[in-house]
């Protein structure tokens, strides 16, 4: 017997509904509680708002709004490319005035973080999927609303990448919650 409801009607409900999505670096727990740590030393210097542990991550490409319908295709897409894996050394402390942002970069992007970008954006055209294009500046947001920090405080972390992600970002009573929705190993 057919059930009330209609999951035809349910299935374009759903691939019609957008979801906003970025790919991304994801720390591991080392890394993560390392970047949050910082964020809270520099919180008491900066003020503003501490990102939130959970959230801490490098933005690879910002995809934006996509239809949940097209979202395995975007994550075949992925699964296309193989890259490299790196090691992301983060030393640079950084601050913008515009969006008073505080953030931790490398001084020195390496190669197989600019090819993966390149590579996603590349695909991303391939299938027709529209990106931000603004030049990319790999960062990690730390803390948002804050004051310049003035004297640089030093910074050295290791943070090896093996792999990168698909995040979906959706608005929370706490503001942005992000949720990991695919992962793939570089150079596997
Ligand atoms: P909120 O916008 O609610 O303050 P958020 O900026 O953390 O939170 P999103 O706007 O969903 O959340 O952005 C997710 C990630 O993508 C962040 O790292 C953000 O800096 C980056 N991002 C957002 N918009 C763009 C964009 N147009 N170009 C490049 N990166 C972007
Ligand atoms: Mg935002």
């Amino acid at each position: 017997m057919a059930r009330a409801g209609s999951p035809p009607a349910q299935r374009l409900t759903r691939a019609l509904r957008a979801a906003r999505v970025f790919f991304a670096l994801w720390p591991g727990d080392g890394v993560r509680d390392a970047l949050h740590c910082e964020a809270q030393m520099l919180h008491r210097k900066c003020g503003g708002r501490v990102m939130r542990r959970e959230n801490v991550h490098l933005t690879l490409v910002f995809v934006g709004d996509v239809a949940v319908g097209r979202l395995d295709e975007l994550k075949s897409m992925a699964g296309t490319i193989s890259g490299t894996p790196f090691e992301l050394v983060l030393d640079q402390l950084g601050y913008w005035r515009h969006n008073r942002i505080v953030s931790a970069s490398p001084l020195t992007v390496p190669s197989a973080l600019r090819e993966l970008v390149s590579s996603l954006e590349g695909r991303l055209k391939q299938t027709g999927f529209e990106f931000d294009q603004r030049p990319y500046a790999p960062h990690i947001t730390l803390l948002r609303d804050a004051r310049a920090p003035g004297v640089p405080a030093p910074l050295h972390l290791d943070w090896p990448v093996g792999d990168f992600v698909l995040v979906e970002s959706a608005q929370g009573p706490r503001g942005a919650e992000y949720r990991v929705l695919a992962r793939w190993k570089l150079g596997g």
